[in-house]
């Protein structure tokens, strides 16, 4: 995707108040993170772990959702499988709870979903992280597939959370 600048990113925000993505945490290191290998880029609050956001690019403009993470960090991992690029990380899989968009958020409507508890999902798909052994289902699809399947269901996802 498209390199993003803090500012981008901050307005991007879907289901949360712009007070609330005014103040949230945004990686200071945006500029050396893997762009071009990314189909969104995710990341937790370090002071903060439950919470997660991720943002994306949908028709052009960069869409954003804050999530949050009941169970931050397991002492036994979670091997499910992701369900954004269907891999099943030694790291685990974490259920992410996006509140809906607008009022139905305000009124407590969550929608969730089980996700790479590092939201490295991209890296996943194109084999630059290792998600360890049996990780990845024996597939014939190629890796443009494959990316192409991760960003549809983020765009699913992003679409019922604003639905
Ligand atoms: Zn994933």
């Amino acid at each position: 995707m498209k390199p993003l600048t803090e500012q981008e990113i901050r307005t991007a925000f879907v289901n949360c108040t712009k007070g609330e993505a005014r103040r949230l945490s945004v990686p200071r290191d945006l500029a050396e993170r893997p762009w071009d290998d990314l189909d969104y880029l995710g990341w937790r609050d370090p002071r903060a772990p439950h919470r997660a956001y991720l943002v994306t690019e949908l028709d052009g403009q960069p869409r954003a959702l804050a999530l949050r993470c009941p169970s931050p960090a397991p002492t036994q991992p979670r091997r499910g499988m992701c369900s954004m690029c269907l891999t099943s990380p030694t790291g685990g899989v974490s259920l992410m709870v996006a509140p809906r968009a607008g009022r139905a958020g305000q009124q407590g409507n969550t929608v969730g979903t089980y996700m790479c508890s590092d939201l490295a999902c991209s890296l996943y798909v194109r084999g630059k992280k290792d998600a360890g052994a049996g990780a990845r289902l024996h597939e014939s699809l190629t890796v443009g597939e494959k990316i192409q399947r991760t960003v549809a269901n983020v765009a699913a996802f992003i679409a019922t959370v604003t639905a």
